[in-house]
């Protein structure tokens, strides 16, 4: 799939184009041959169109056109389905799935931008660039991206894993944190970590990224090495957190995320 951003529709029909239709945060998608999930075509979707709001541009894929739109009633539709991107992981192919994570985080973005943060006045999407302006004031807004790192220590053959209190159910996973003005990436990394578990760590080496659109964020990962401390956690953010080899690891994350990867990176050492 070769996907290019854009703001404005290179073709004025809307057929065929795909549209990315979100209730909340639950993409609607077509589940026709149940073995995949793919996003529809206008043709397929038409009878809803009267009831979408937030229509924005999104750009081409595979030479059509794409949109974003929203529905604020979870209507249904024969062979369709409403569903956490999160869930969607692995039922979509790679390419459509972080696309559809993309249009998530631009209807996001739309709708906590209605209004002029600085006058009040309505905002509009610019036909120029990938950004909402005011026609009154001038004001210009573009989509929040959030960077937090997010990094996986290791002390000898084990790595530090941690359950947070936001966590669902058992999972424990590597430590994470955004990122505050007027700090680099690394010394996040190493107040992220004294924070949450009281520990120095040294080599700190850059692993890869993600965009991770709940709501807004790019998880930037790294590897650190142990240094010093005994683990002392805050008992807030995280409630437990313990070094772990690989024949005992607990519940860990989706393959969908970073901190997966960073975990399966450490295991296949
Ligand atoms: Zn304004």
């Amino acid at each position: 799939m070769i996907f290019t951003s854009g703001t404005k529709a290179i073709k004025e029909e809307l057929e065929p184009a795909y549209w990315f239709i979100f209730y909340h945060d639950e993409l609607l998608v077509s589940v026709g041959d149940k073995s995949s999930s793919h996003i529809p075509f206008m043709n397929d979707i038409k009878s809803l169109r009267a009831s979408f709001s937030d229509i924005q541009y999104l750009g081409l894929v595979d030479g059509k056109d794409s949109y974003i739109a929203s529905l604020s009633e979870k209507l249904s539709l024969k062979d369709h389905v409403f569903i956490g991107l999160r869930k969607l992981f692995g039922s979509m192919e790679d390419d459509w799935y972080w696309l559809a994570n993309r249009a998530c985080h631009l209807i996001f973005w739309k709708k906590k931008n209605r209004y002029c943060g600085s006058c009040g006045e309505a905002m509009h999407v610019s036909e120029d660039e990938v950004a909402m302006t005011c026609s009154k004031c001038g004001n210009i807004v573009y989509p929040r991206i959030s960077p937090a790192v997010i990094v996986a220590i290791t002390k000898g053959d084990q790595i530090l894993l941690a359950h947070a209190a936001k966590f669902s159910g058992q999972m424990y996973s590597v430590i994470a944190g955004f990122v505050e003005p007027g700090e680099t990436l690394e010394e996040c990394v190493k107040r992220e970590i004294m924070e949450e578990v009281g520990l120095y760590v040294r080599n700190i080496r850059y692993f890869s990224n993600q965009p991770w659109p709940y709501p807004d964020s790019l998880m930037i990962a790294f590897t650190a090495e142990y240094e010093s401390g005994d683990i002392r956690i805050d008992n807030k953010e995280i409630t437990d957190a313990n070094w772990y080899s690989r024949d005992n690891l607990p519940d860990l994350p989706s393959n969908v995320s970073v901190a997966r990867k960073l975990i399966n990176a450490w295991l296949s050492k």
